[in-house]
């Protein structure tokens, strides 16, 4: 396993991610080097060396893997098809999705509760306002209505100032 070493070719300590193969290089102070190499996220009890195998960037989609593999029994091929047959919109509202995370398209897995049964696939927005409304769709109903019900009162305003 390529350990977090002493390289003397690049006068630094180095690590090699064990998935992508990718050197991390860091600097020749160890101990400045150890700190840019907690991104190896340290798992003492599993590596040789205190740092994680993977590099941050794999250990992440390893982690995203997981993920949807625990909560939506989805594989990435799986996930990939679905984002396809939306083309990569929401179900909702048709925005552009991304797979960055924290964006306010991020995609989201919508599914139904207590099940990895999946629906579909969100933005952010549409995934948090079904969840305030409670998944239930006769409240979609209400609020639909509710919205029309404005446009009549602002008229009727309109109408007692005119
Ligand atoms: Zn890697
Ligand atoms: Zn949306």
């Amino acid at each position: 396993m390529p350990a977090f070493r002493f390289s003397n070719e690049h006068n630094a300590f180095i690590k090699r991610c064990s998935a992508c193969e990718e050197v991390t290089i860091g600097v020749k102070d160890q101990e400045r080097s150890v700190f840019l190499f907690m991104r190896y996220y340290s798992a003492k009890k599993l590596s040789v060396d205190g740092f994680n195998e993977r590099c941050k960037k794999c250990h992440a989609a390893q982690v995203r893997l997981n993920h949807l593999k625990r909560n939506y029994n989805l594989t990435q091929e799986e996930l990939d098809a679905i984002w396809e047959q939306q083309n990569g919109l929401c179900g909702i509202c048709s925005t552009q999705l991304t797979r960055t995370s924290h964006a306010a398209n991020s995609v989201c897995v919508d599914h139904i509760e207590g099940t990895t049964i999946v629906v579909g696939l969100l933005c952010v927005h549409c995934n948090a306002a079904i969840g305030l409304l409670k998944h239930k769709p006769e409240n979609f109903t209400k609020a639909r209505d509710w919205c029309g019900r404005r446009v009549v009162l602002l008229s009727n305003q309109e109408r007692k100032v005119g």
